[in-house]
This record gives structure tokens, C-alpha cells and sequence, in this order.
């Protein structure tokens, strides 16, 4: 277990410097979790004491069922090993790692205040969930270095409405701080889709179906795929399907937030 305040430490530490955020960083000094005014520059939107009582899992879950997946590390060779789950097999994704479960009131309001209100400093406070996550479910050990981060992509008209691609700017956080390679250039959306919040099952895979395309070669590379949501799974399942075809060789998906099917 690492030390909450250090983590929130280093966090707020690498936001510092952020090119992403290009504005003047102008936190907002009230909390959206207690509403509590606080002075010093922290987190955007989220006090010190409400981050750190965000719950996140300790570990990665099987894309298809959601059954956890707890790992087990190897002092000696430090390797980490994932239990497969029987649908392993027919996954195109190996493990879905997700920082922390939608259900959480907060979570939701930090999540429809980042995309609803285009709050873009948002992404700051939700990477850092994702890299407490990632740290503590010690995830970080095999994410390091030779995996590409790729955003789910946005339809080019969908992204100017917003201003930005919630995920890529999570994203590229990420990179930064795990040193991952991130890449936008690979992957794009070439069909305007609707939001899948809010269809039927059927209307989902009918919506998202042939939604991507891969404009680059990704031949042997372990990819992580990054959505600040997951439910159904079907858009980054969707994304992984042309991922594999063009020939990746693992593809894993990271999450803010998991949405529990019924
Ligand atoms: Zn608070
Ligand atoms: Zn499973």
C-alpha cells in the first residue's frame, strides 16, 4: 500500500508543467465531492481529502465477464503474471484495468462536469485517479515502456463540438507520467456515431459497428486503449478488432471508471 498524500503529492507535482493545459490553470476552489472551498491549487474540482477517499481497485478484470483478474507478482524474477479467465480466448482484449466503479456519485459528476460542461482541466483530476489506480494495483509494472497508448478517437465533428477528446487528453497524461509512447495517429473514427449511453444493447453494436479504421502499421506492438468509460465494452472491443486485424499483438484497455452490466 503507498502513502495516499505522497502519491497526491506527485501527482499534483507533474501537473506543473503540463503542456496540455494550455490556459492558465484557474482551479475553481470549490470541491464537487463537499463542496468545500479550498484554498491552495490542488486538483481540479476535488479536495485533497475527497481524493484520497476515492476507492479504486486493486486489480485488472477479465473485458468480457468482469470478473476480477488479481495478479501475482514475483519478487524474485519481477515478473507479474494474469490469471486468464476461460473467455481469455476468445478476447481480443487481454485485461481491462478501471480505476474505480461509475456507480460512485462522485465519479459520475466529475466524469459529466469533464464532458457536458467541457471542463478540460477535469482530465488532470481523473488521471490522477487512473494513475493512483495504476500504482496501486502495481499495474504500472507491466505497462511501462514498450506499450502505445491509444485514445478511442472521436468523430472529427464531435471533437470540435466538445473542444477536445476526453480520452486523449487522460491519455496523454498518462503517458507522461508512465512513460508510454502515446500515439494518435494510428487510430480514427470514420463514421459520425451517437453516443452509446442510452441505446439498447442491439442499437450499440449496430452503431459502433465498422466505427474505426488504422492508418498505420501496429505489427507486434502491445497496445493499451483508453476510454474514460466502459459498459458494454462494444467501442473499444469494436477498436481492437481493426487493432488485431492490422497486426497488434496485445491489446489491453484502461478506464476511469467501470460500469457494471447487469
Ligand atoms: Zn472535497
Ligand atoms: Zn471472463
Amino acid at each position: 500500500m503507498i502513502n495516499s498524500n505522497k502519491l497526491y503529492k506527485k501527482i499534483i507535482f507533474l501537473a506543473k508543467d503540463l503542456s496540455i493545459l494550455t490556459k492558465e490553470i484557474l482551479f475553481p476552489e470549490k470541491c464537487l465531492g463537499c463542496g468545500t472551498i479550498y484554498k491552495k491549487r490542488y486538483l481540479p474540482y476535488l479536495c485533497q481529502n475527497c481524493f484520497n477517499q476515492i476507492k479504486t481497485h486493486s486489480f485488472p478484470f477479465c473485458p468480457t465477464c468482469q470478473r476480477k483478474l488479481p495478479f501475482y507478482f514475483h519478487r524474485r524474477t519481477k515478473k507479474i503474471y494474469l490469471p486468464s479467465c476461460y473467455h481469455q480466448g476468445k478476447n481480443q482484449i487481454s485485461w481491462l484495468g478501471a480505476a474505480t466503479d461509475y456507480n460512485n456519485p462522485l465519479i459520475q459528476k466529475l466524469l459529466k462536469t469533464y464532458k457536458y460542461q467541457f471542463i478540460k482541466e477535469i482530465s488532470l483530476t481523473l488521471s490522477a485517479i487512473l494513475a493512483k489506480y495504476l500504482i496501486e494495483s502495481e499495474l504500472e509494472k507491466i505497462i511501462k515502456k514498450e506499450w502505445l497508448i491509444i485514445p478511442i478517437p472521436l468523430y472529427p465533428r464531435r471533437e470540435r463540438w466538445r473542444g477536445f477528446n476526453q480520452s486523449e487528453l487522460i491519455a496523454s497524461l498518462l503517458a507522461e507520467k508512465f512513460n508510454l509512447s502515446l500515439k494518435k495517429d494510428i487510430l480514427f473514427r470514420k463514421k459520425p456515431t451517437k453516443e452509446q449511453a442510452g441505446l439498447t444493447l442491439k442499437e450499440r453494436e449496430e452503431n459502433i459497428k465498422d466505427a474505426f479504421e488504422v492508418k498505420k502499421e501496429v505489427k507486434n506492438k502491445k497496445i493499451i486503449l483508453l476510454d474514460d468509460v466502459y459498459t458494454s465494452g462494444l467501442t473499444v472491443k469494436e477498436a481492437a478488432k481493426v487493432l488485431k486485424k492490422a497486426g497488434a499483438k496485445k491489446i489491453a484497455c484502461l478506464t476511469v471508471a467501470l460500469k457494471i452490466s447487469q
